[in-house]
């Protein structure tokens, strides 16, 4: 028996986080077309965000 669970237990995860408000209420505008974000918090839309790295410990 293989436990495949281990293999996501030291995972990184990228949080976007929007540069004005801090909000994670962050998503790609146009579909990503665009290549910008825009935050459904506060309205903005730009390039430029905060991306906040979390390190998952689970054993
Ligand atoms: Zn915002």
């Amino acid at each position: 028996m293989i436990k495949r669970k281990s293999f996501f237990t030291r995972f990184l995860f990228k949080r976007k986080l929007c540069p004005v408000c801090q909000s994670e209420d962050i998503i790609l505008d146009a579909a990503g077309h665009t290549g910008k974000y825009k935050c459904l918090n506060c309205n903005y839309i730009g390039v430029l965000i905060l991306e906040k790295i979390i390190k998952e410990k689970k054993e």
